[in-house]
């Protein structure tokens, strides 16, 4: 098999205090993401649709919230160590698709930024990279700002 697809799903906390980091960008809000890591859920996602595609478990697994060493981490580095596993194990990235879902702030403005940053973490074309957002509607924990949650598909293919 040459070809395997992932998903991914995560979701964090807003709180007062907190930088907003998304997709490894950080947008001027005065909400941000609550975690032990950075809590870029974005890229928390991407991690899990990867690890997802070469059925190597989930981000709790490699990166576990009692671990201290990741405590603060920049999701920027956990990403890239799992790209390190995929790399070990012969496969590459071929796209993903990710959707973040928020009220606020609007994120069309730094789509374009988080897109160019994780081409450069996956090691991919820009145009192997979409990012899209949505609102919740203002329904449920995401519609009452209490958090934030995003969707990935990844493929990945024999490098
Ligand atoms: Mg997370």
């Amino acid at each position: 098999m040459n070809f395997r697809v992932g998903f991914g799903y995560d979701s964090h906390r807003l709180a007062e205090g907190r930088p907003l980091i998304l997709g490894g960008v950080t947008i001027p809000y005065h909400l941000g993401c609550d975690g032990h890591s950075d809590a870029d859920v974005l890229l928390h996602t991407i991690c899990d649709a990867l690890l997802g595609a070469a059925a190597l478990g989930d981000i709790g697994l490699h990166f576990p919230d009692t671990d201290a060493a990741w405590k603060g981490a920049d999701s920027k580095m956990l990403l890239a160590h799992v790209m390190a596993l995929l790399h070990d194990r012969g496969w590459k990235v071929g796209n993903v698709d990710c959707t973040v879902v928020l009220e606020q702030p609007k994120l069309k403005p730094h789509a374009q930024a988080m897109r160019v940053a994780i081409a450069a973490l996956l090691a991919v074309p820009l145009d192997a990279v979409s990012v899209k957002a949505s609102t919740n509607e203002r329904m449920g924990f995401v519609g009452r700002e209490e958090g934030v949650c995003a969707y990935a598909v990844a493929l990945i293919e024999r490098a």
